[in-house]
């Protein structure tokens, strides 16, 4: 180091601040008290470690310790801030997409929220207040379930997926598991129902045509090797134009003339008719118990609107095979899942789940309401925006999506907020409403970005609001 750009750099490094000098300062000493003062002395280091590369290369002016204190400071500030922000966030969902899967799926009721705070002390999961003895867990919401969809009994475990691979791990035992071509599907990115399956070690057999299959397709496969019948919702895929599919009645009739079991995977499901609603294609879970599946499989984060979860359903003496099964101990939920569950199913029993669960609610909201809203949210917001030139806003015709593999047809009509900025690309408002605080998610389209209040609790309206002004700063 004998150079003169040699000794600069020295000389550079010398006015560094010493970790235990910074360790000193605000921000450090928050980072300390929020995280631990461990934490707090890496990100320290790290910060110092960065600076003494910035200034040994040159890029970064070392004009004196307290300049550098000051940078250093604002960078273990900036890594506070990023890391008090790292968790789970909440987010404005104003994508008009119901059962967002990213977003987290259903947002849960008031009444799911304060189940969810009493079980979080102790509870009486397992225990029986009446004979002070153990009691069975999850009972309560297993039999709500069992009540609601006309079934026997009900298993509750972690999520749809789990119920399938513990209904077939328990019911085929590694025999076959008959099933249609047309429902062999792959549901969302990553997720196809018979790779999760046959990690069961239930052989899937393949029967039918991609469009039709036929109850002989079914009765000609079956041999000594088949266990079930297996009947999967085919979700967000749909085969239209001519296609033919046995009904459920059909399916059970031949399995139990056969001496089997008949299985229906339903995915969403709904515990009522929806059709109403626009939903015609959602399996209703009492029609096929009625209809004499043995076991029905369903979640409980999709139009049932809860927390994450899957519903084993069905003829009491299947269910306790399937109880009993010890992959059962590994894949049951929670007190907190139990909780929620509750909840949200004595909305279903009481009749006033359009009105608690906000899935539903979002679901039955109708086109003259959302248009209300929407309309007052655009002229409000033109009204704020009126001086910033570069601001369009206007109310479009569109459409609101299920989601959650629900519905794929059935996309409730109504009108959207629709934003654009003249000269910047709607990529750019879009970011700036993703970087709000809250963050506002919503849809690009031809250039604009869409604003679906479907989605949008009317507690959060003002949010959006300010965060559309915001974006025109
Ligand atoms: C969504 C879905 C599942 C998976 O449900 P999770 O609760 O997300 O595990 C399984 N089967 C079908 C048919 C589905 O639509």
């Amino acid at each position: 180091m004998k150079s003169a750009e040699g000794k600069e750099e020295v000389k550079g490094l010398r006015v560094l601040p010493s970790v235990d000098l910074l360790m000193k300062t605000d921000p450090a000493g928050e980072y300390a008290r929020e995280f631990g003062r461990e934490r707090a002395a890496d990100v320290v280091r790290a910060v110092v470690a960065s600076l003494r590369a910035e200034v040994a290369g040159g890029t970064l002016d070392a004009a004196g310790r307290d300049s550098l204190t000051g940078q250093a400071e604002a960078r273990i500030r900036a890594a506070l801030e990023s890391e008090k922000q790292s968790g789970l966030r909440k987010v404005v969902n104003a994508t008009g997409v119901i059962i967002h899967t990213n977003l987290g799926r259903a947002p849960l009721s008031d009444a799911a929220l304060e189940a969810v705070r009493t079980a979080a002390g102790y509870c009486d999961l397992e225990y029986d207040l009446g004979t002070g003895r153990r009691g069975r867990r999850g009972s309560r919401a297993e039999e709500l379930a069992a009540e609601l969809t006309g079934a026997e009994e009900a298993i509750i475990v972690n999520n749809c997926a789990a119920a399938a691979v513990l209904v077939l791990s328990s019911l085929c035992d590694g025999g076959e598991a008959v099933i249609s071509r047309g429902e062999l599907v792959e549901i969302g990115g990553d997720f196809r129902v018979p790779d999760v399956m046959e990690r069961s070690g239930a052989k899937l057999v393949e029967v039918g045509t991609t469009n039709r299959t036929r109850i002989e397709d079914y009765s000609r496969a079956i041999s000594d090797e088949t266990r079930l019948l297996l009947r999967v919702h085919p979700s967000n895929y749909r085969i239209v134009g001519f296609t033919s599919m046995p009904t459920v009645k059909e399916l059970a009739d031949l399995a139990h003339s056969s001496g089997l079991l008949l299985y229906e995977d339903a995915g969403s499901g709904a515990l009522m008719d929806l059709s109403g609603l626009g939903l015609t294609d959602e399996p209703l879970i009492p029609e096929s118990i009625a209809a004499g599946a043995d076991v029905v499989t369903f979640s409980g984060d999709k139009l049932l609107g809860s927390v994450q979860s899957g519903f084993i359903v069905g003829k009491a003496e299947v269910l306790e095979k399937i109880r009993r099964h010890p992959l059962y101990r590994a894949l049951r939920p929670s007190k907190i899942i139990y909780a929620a569950l509750e909840a949200t199913l004595v909305s279903f029993m009481r009749g006033t789940m359009f009105d608690d669960v906000p899935a539903l609610k979002m679901l039955a909201l109708t086109e003259e309401e959302l248009g209300k809203r929407a309309a007052e949210m655009a002229e409000e917001l033109r009204e704020r925006l009126g001086g910033v030139e570069a601001a369009s806003v206007e109310l479009v015709d569109g459409r609101s999506v299920v989601g959650g593999g629900s519905a794929p047809d059935s996309q409730p009509p109504g009108k959207l907020i629709a934003v654009r900025h003249r000269s910047e690309g709607a990529n750019l408002l879009e970011e700036r409403l993703r970087n709000f605080e809250p963050p506002v998610i919503a849809r690009i389209e031809d250039d604009s970005v869409l604003i679906d209040l479907r989605t949008v609790d009317v507690s959060e309206l003002e949010i959006v609001k300010s965060a559309v002004c915001e974006a025109f700063r």
